[in-house]
């Protein structure tokens, strides 16, 4: 029977995000289940076949290859999660053989941020491009760098961590145990800090009707933007000068003129994408200057899996080839 059906799976710290998929990447099935990884890797590898047979029914035209992103560091052979800051009690976990068992499938593992990258290159914002940078938005700050329409792992397998790049000598300390990275000052802990700093200082802002846990939210943040709020404007706008300069530092350094902006916090896209743009325009090296895009992405919280399935799709097309 013809293959023609592709499971791409988007392991996250609170949501499993999974779809089956045909060959041009549009989503035929789409589930989400509760990752509670916390409850023990037993159950957690359960609930995730229990997915997957749902996606199997009575199909027989499922390709043997499931793809599956995961965040967090990955070895450089993609067999196990070397350190996830999110996924509770990952670290050092097989979980490539332990999919493989269970699910009597072969299994493909990448980073997440990297799985959102070759998602956006197959079905979103990068099908036309050559070359960008995907970045995703929200607790922390990961990223993909697609060379040549393809994945740049680095030598190692651990490239295009640009949330750990240093932005600040000596700055604030990192969940990687590191001072100054970017991820430190673009992510929701940043707006968060801010948001704290305005309040503590008595400013006036419509961030004070809120409690606080959702006055340092994003979404709320941007809302009070929007209805012209100074601190809240003002956040987006601090957050977005060091976004500004990395992304500059990465059109400088690779020449690669796109970015794609991914993640919960890029639905804040049409507000802080004004203040980015003029902190990249005064960063970049003159020949480059104004040659550069910054899109939002366009397929949202589906671009892991959908780059998971692409994954699987390249791979079951290369053991069809020897
Ligand atoms: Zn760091």
């Amino acid at each position: 029977m013809k293959k023609e059906y592709i499971i791409g799976i988007d392991i996250g710290a609170t949501n499993i995000k999974a779809g089956l998929f045909n060959k041009n990447g549009d989503i035929n099935e789409w589930r989400t289940i509760p990752s509670l990884i916390e409850k023990g890797r037993d159950p957690f590898l359960k609930r995730i076949t229990g997915l997957v047979k749902k996606f199997e029914k009575d199909r027989l035209d499922i390709f043997s290859v499931v793809g599956v992103v995961v965040a967090g560091i990955i070895d450089k052979e993609r067999e196990y999660i070397i350190h996830s800051p999110n996924l509770w009690g990952c670290d050092n976990f097989y979980i490539k053989k332990a999919l493989q068992e269970r699910l009597s499938r072969d299994v493909i593992i990448e980073n997440d941020a990297n799985g959102a990258a070759l998602g956006e290159l197959w079905k979103g914002g990068g099908k036309s491009l050559k070359n960008f940078m995907l970045l995703t938005l929200g607790t922390g700050l990961g990223s993909g760098l697609v060379l040549n329409r393809k994945l740049w792992v680095g030598e190692d397998g651990s490239a295009a961590e640009m949330g750990h790049t240093k932005i600040v000598p000596g700055g604030l300390k990192c969940g990687c145990g590191a001072k100054g990275c970017l991820e430190m000052y673009f992510s929701s802990q940043a707006i968060e800090r801010l948001v704290k700093k305005a309040l503590k200082k008595g400013t006036n802002t419509l961030l004070r009707k809120y409690p606080l846990s959702r006055a340092t939210s994003p979404e709320i943040v941007y809302k009070a933007a929007k209805k012209g709020d100074v601190v809240a404007i003002n956040v987006y706008r601090e957050i977005s000068r060091y976004l500004g300069i990395a992304i500059a530092n990465v059109i400088n350094l690779l020449g690669v003129r796109s970015i794609i902006l991914s993640g919960g916090i890029s639905n804040a896209y049409d507000l802080f994408i004004p203040f980015l743009r003029e902190e990249v325009n005064k960063n970049l090296f003159y020949p480059f200057l104004k040659d550069f895009t910054i899109l939002k992405g366009i397929l949202g919280n589906k671009a892991g899996a959908t780059g998971a399935a692409y994954l699987a799709l390249q791979t079951q097309k290369k053991t069809k080839t020897h």
